[in-house]
């Protein structure tokens, strides 16, 4: 296999930049760019050892000063003799000692290719590749700690069993359908039945995880809603911590739904500040209101806005029922408590329990509803500690495993031949073991890695 090279760093101005090296050819290749101030030689460098040194141009000329990492195959990232560069950060310099690295030899990297080597000489298994790029791109806490249990071959470790186990049940199927003649004990159908029955239940939480593992993954899905002008998208302004989008005091400005994403404390919610659901002859602002409904309908978090300075409304009142009627976790935010009070707190009290007075206005009360939606998601509601399927390429395989095993439930309990059932048990293992990649096809090898950046 070639010998590969990459800025592995984030191009920009930091303190240190790493340039990484990996293949036969990388130590051959590093000591033709990088030459140590002590008098030694960077082919007989030893596994984890650095040297201080320069990276030189072919004139001889220096370029920056650099220590040397060198690791060797085995026992490095990829699995190959790896060298990395760690030199100043800066985008000239860096560009500059990557194209000495090529010159000396290396091709450049694609994206991910690092860790696709790691998986293919066996250091990751597939889930663990896919784990590494949710590290990469993990926003808050708990997405960190799942990611890294994926990391740690959590998934696959569950999965694993699942898939060891429908092997041992093949086994038996197959001595016994294949050799009758043979004095093979008769497969106990009955027994099959139950760890078919258990791998289905194994299948099933990790499938219904898989919802909870998208919020960690991308935040809690949140809705802005509330009638023109109550101050939804100053709220929204308010959580950003910036002027995000169009604040005016013409009613139903806000018509295009506008997405950001927000940390409070360990949570990161995804909103959208959408128009009001109000009767309107507007079809631009009609087709507004028919998405506003529709995205309250998909979301996890509504965040019902009221002008607590005007006597509630038909147009608030429809709003609220609406939102009640859907039965999700809700915020009622009271807005403009800097103002003369007109509407009637107990009216809301029947809707939700979680209502909160603020002024998005100046500010005040901002802590208290960051607490609030914080305390409505515990860990449990993120299950931050289950294991969880990283996308949805890893679920569908999982789907089609869960298929096969139904189908052998039922063909067991339609009393079909042993030969029916080992046919789907088989197809079952098989989409198991796509699933972490100990039979991945190369398209869908490819496929996992091309969504890395160059350098990982
Ligand atoms: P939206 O149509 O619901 O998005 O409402 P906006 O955020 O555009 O706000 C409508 C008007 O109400 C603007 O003039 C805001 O400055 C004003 N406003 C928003 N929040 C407050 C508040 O807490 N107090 C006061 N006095 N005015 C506010």
């Amino acid at each position: 296999m070639s010998t590969i090279c990459a800025i592995s760093t984030p191009l920009g101005v930091g303190g240190i930049a790493v340039i990484r090296i990996s293949g036969e050819g990388a130590l051959a290749a590093a000591e033709r760019v990088f030459y140590p101030f002590a008098d030694k030689a960077v082919s007989s460098m030893e596994g984890y050892t650095c040297a201080y040194g320069e990276v030189r141009d072919k004139d001889g000329r220096t370029v920056d000063d650099a220590v040397l990492t060198v690791f060797r195959a085995p026992k490095s990232y990829t699995g190959e003799d790896v060298c990395e560069i760690s030199c100043h950060g800066g985008i000239y310099v860096t560009k500059k000692i990557l194209r000495l690295c090529i010159e000396a030899g290396c091709e450049p990297a694609m994206a991910g290719e690092f860790t696709k080597r790691a998986f293919i000489n066996g250091k990751l298994s597939l889930t663990q590749a896919e784990a590494v790029s949710d590290m990469l791109s993990a926003e808050g806490d708990y997405a960190l700690s799942s990611a890294a249990l994926a990391r740690k071959g959590r998934l696959y470790a569950d999965i694993k069993k699942i898939s060891d186990s429908l092997i041992k049940s093949l086994g038996e199927l197959a001595a016994w359908v294949d050799y009758p003649e043979e004095d093979i004990p008769e497969v106990d159908e009955s027994e099959l039945l139950e760890t078919l029955k258990e791998n289905r239940k194994a299948l099933k939480r990790l499938l219904r995880d898989y919802d909870s593992g998208m919020i960690i993954k991308n935040g809690v899905d949140t809705v802005i809603a509330g009638k023109p002008n109550v101050g939804k998208s100053t709220l929204m302004n308010l959580l950003l911590g910036y002027d995000r989008s169009i604040v005016t005091d013409i009613a139903g400005t806000t018509r295009d739904v506008i997405e950001e994403s927000v940390r409070l404390g360990a949570v990161t919610l995804r909103i959208s500040d959408t128009a009001g659901i109000h009767g309107t002859d507007d079809t631009v602002e009609k087709m507004g209101v028919e998405l506003a409904k529709s995205r309250l309908e998909e979301c996890r978090l509504i965040i019902a806005v009221f002008d607590i300075s005007s006597p509630l409304d038909d147009e608030d009142r429809e709003l609220l029922d609406f939102i009640a009627g859907l039965k999700k976790k809700t915020v009622i935010v009271l807005n403009k408590t800097d103002k003369a009070q007109a509407a009637d707190r107990t009216e809301f009290e029947r809707y939700s329990d979680n209502i909160i007075a603020i002024s998005a206005g100046s500010g005040e009360g901002r802590e208290e509803l960051s607490g609030m939606i914080e305390t409505m998601f515990t860990p449990e509601d993120y299950n931050a500690d289950s294991t969880v399927f990283a996308n949805e390429r890893q679920k569908m395989c999982a789907e089609r495993a869960l298929e096969c095993i139904e189908d052998a439930v039922r063909a067991l309990e339609a009393g079909l031949t042993l030969d029916a059932v080992t046919v789907t048990v088989d197809r079952a293992a098989e989409h198991l073991a796509e699933l972490t990649g100990e039979k991945a096809g190369e398209a869908v090898v490819n496929e996992v890695f091309a969504k890395f950046c160059v350098g990982k």
